[in-house]
């Protein structure tokens, strides 16, 4: 087959998954909890499939749970959204990214990435016929680099990807990069896709910073988020975008051809839930910083050099002290042989920095697993 997506193989997520299976290894790779979501949400999701909420929802999804999402919108973020005009319920941020993605971007068109990026967006790009241009973060912090940004705008410029808190590399933006990115797109016309599924999980007492806060990026973003991660309900695969009534419009007309709806008794869950809890997803910060500094407490001992992750359930260690083999290689070769898996950050950059020696760590764990993995990687 002439594929259109030659560079595309299986996932690292899943090639990692897998190997950790069959080394019977502790899995740090993939991102996803150990532990179980809320007891009443698992509840909730039983009762509206056993109340008979088993056939299509409305294709933005349900009423009542996109009143709860923009009544969420309004506690954490302070932003007031329509739910009807401007939030759609998608199965999972992956499909509302492709959708947001391939709703606006056109043959020709060019596409900022931010290197290291989550692996979804290129392909989306691709199979729109855009072209990527990858703009590498800084390595000391992973911070954006305004100037290279700006040396990467053209006129077909069409769609800046943003991602925070960052996957893979746990960092988060600031007010003034929001600032500097709602100038830049407005002076070039192009528009922002935000993936900000780890919005609750901002550590140290910062706060999210969402597109969504600011007006002139908020006029021309689609923004993602993930029950995935808020509920620690990976395999439900739900999330939502907020865009403007215009960006939505076009995000479901492809939507509707791509998934057409999100799964209906998981939205009737959600919106249960939400409505009995909304002050949950403010309760995530504390117990996933609990779990870092447990994480990178016990590593103290260790020869790995990090920088505590500021948000998301990801921790990049410097393995520098410890070897200059390619991080695919040491990454495949600790799993089989130290019994922890990991994801090589180098599969997340188009021209990844010689040299570069980072494997990213997921502490989405409970204690005890991530107890016994610091002790592994302590005796590498
Ligand atoms: N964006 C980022 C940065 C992610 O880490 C993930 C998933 N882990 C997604 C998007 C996709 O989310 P979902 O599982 O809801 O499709
Ligand atoms: N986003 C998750 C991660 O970064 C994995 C999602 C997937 O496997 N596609 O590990």
């Amino acid at each position: 087959v002439d594929s259109k997506l030659p560079g595309v193989g299986t996932t690292i997520f899943s090639t990692m998954t897998a190997l950790a299976q069959e080394c019977g290894a502790i899995n740090l790779s993939q991102g996803f909890p150990d532990f179980d979501p809320p007891a009443a949400l698992v509840a909730a999701l039983g009762e509206a499939a056993s109340a008979g909420h088993n056939q299509y929802p409305p294709l933005a999804g349900l009423p009542q749970l996109r009143a709860q999402l923009a009544a969420q919108l309004a506690r954490y973020r302070g932003v007031t959204v329509d739910p009807e005009a401007e939030l759609t319920v998608v199965p999972g941020a992956t499909e509302g990214l492709y959708c947001a993605i391939t709703a606006v971007v056109r043959p020709g068109d060019e596409v900022i990435v931010l290197d290291p990026a989550y692996d979804s967006y290129e392909p989306a790009v691709t199979l729109a016929g855009g072209r990527t241009v990858h703009v590498p973060l800084t390595p000391e912090n992973f911070a954006i680099d305004w100037d290279r940004v700006r040396a990467a705008i053209t006129p077909r410029t069409r769609l800046f990807m943003l991602n925070s808190p960052h996957n893979p590399c746990g960092s988060t933006v600031n007010g003034e990069d929001l600032a500097t990115l709602a100038e830049l797109a407005e002076r070039h016309d192009f528009l922002v896709c935000s993936d900000e599924v780890y919005e609750h999980l901002v550590f140290d007492g910062a706060a999210h910073q969402s597109v969504l806060q600011h007006p002139a990026l908020r006029a021309r973003s689609f923004a993602h988020y993930s029950f995935g991660k808020t509920f620690s309900v990976t395999g439900w695969k739900t999330g939502y975008c907020v865009a403007p009534p215009a960006l939505t419009k076009e995000l479901r007309k492809v939507h509707q051809f791509v998934a057409f709806v999100a799964v209906t008794p998981v939205q009737h869950a959600l919106a249960a839930f939400l409505e009995a809890h909304p002050d949950y997803p403010g309760t995530l910060a504390a117990a996933y910083q609990a779990r870092r500094d447990r994480f990178l407490g016990a590593l103290a001992g260790s020869r790995f050099r990090f920088r505590p992750a500021a948000g998301a359930y990801f921790q990049l260690l410097d393995y520098g002290a410890v070897s200059d083999e390619p991080d695919t290689v040491l990454c495949e070769r600790w799993t089989r042989e130290h019994g922890v898996a990991s994801v090589p950050v180098s599969v997340f950059q188009a021209e990844p920095p010689p040299g570069q020696t980072l494997l990213r760590f997921c502490f989405a764990k409970s204690d005890e697993v991530l107890e016994e993995a610091a002790k592994r990687l302590c005796a590498i």
